[in-house]
């Protein structure tokens, strides 16, 4: 879900974003200078939950975690505010089912279209960040979407006037795992699944904590296990020919 733009573009859209999203909700300063890369007294606290590495941001002169719980039935920006929805090899099955179609290649047809964007959650090895392209299929978020729509904002069709989704629990695999993002990286000679937040100034969800409390840590340990099985499913998808990873 997040949108990748680059630099002081990506800042701008944030800050437009979290403007918008103060109209309804207080957002706490701390978190807002988080999304706008405003600190730099930063630690990345990695937690191990099952098979997923989560990386917190801690604020070292604050003495606070950011951490994150989610206000829906009240809010359904996420939903509101769509970015793309890449779809994994799984995700075709499951809604070209969902959707009522026969076979899948009628589904991508009409329901999907492709799109490349730059992906900036994969990391090395020594964790800098690796610059690549991701290129997959997309289910549409709105009936007459093309790909110059891709990355920009829009409600999705899914969404209903409540703030229901209508394909749940059919829904993206993004859908699931928002509003963290992952990636995955060798280490050992093993592949290691790792997660964070998306900062993208759309969710009133985070918070400023002295702890990870017991209830970060249930919804670490229920994310864990959705967040695992997308990345390897990403990866299945990428072998298959069905989404493609372009190292720049
Ligand atoms: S924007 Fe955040 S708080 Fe709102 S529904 Fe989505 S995940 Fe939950
Ligand atoms: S498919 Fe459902 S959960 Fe995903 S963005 Fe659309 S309405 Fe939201």
């Amino acid at each position: 879900m997040s949108i990748s733009n680059s630099g002081s573009d990506e800042t701008t859209l944030i800050s437009i974003s979290l403007d918008m999203l103060s109209k309804k909700w207080d957002i706490d300063p701390i978190v807002r200078d988080l999304h706008l890369g405003k600190r730099i007294d930063l630690q990345d606290y990695q937690i191990k939950v099952n098979q997923v590495t989560f990386h917190i941001p801690y604020v070292i002169n604050s003495s606070l975690f950011l951490l994150w719980d989610c206000l829906w039935p009240d809010c359904h920006n996420c939903c509101d505010r769509q970015g793309r929805l890449p779809l994994t090899v799984d995700d075709i099955a499951i809604i070209s089912k969902a959707l009522g179609y026969k076979n899948k290649s009628d589904f991508i047809t009409n329901e999907t279209y492709v799109a490349s964007w730059d992906n900036n959650s994969t990391v090395n090895s020594d964790n800098s960040k690796l610059i690549s392209t991701l290129t997959m299929i997309n289910l549409k978020r709105k009936t007459d979407e093309t790909e110059n729509d891709d990355g920009k904002p829009l409600s999705c069709r899914f969404l209903d006037d409540l703030g229901f989704c209508n394909l749940h629990p059919d829904k993206p695999g993004v859908c699931w795992l928002y509003p963290f993002f992952s990636w995955s990286q060798y280490e050992n000679n093993r592949m290691s699944v790792h997660a964070s937040f998306q900062l993208t100034g759309d969710c009133p969800g985070f918070y400023m904590s002295k702890n990870i409390d017991d209830k970060m840590m249930t919804i670490l340990n229920d994310y864990s296990i959705k967040i695992h099985d997308y990345t390897m499913n990403v990866n299945t998808t990428v072998r298959e020919g069905f989404g493609r990873i372009d190292l720049n």
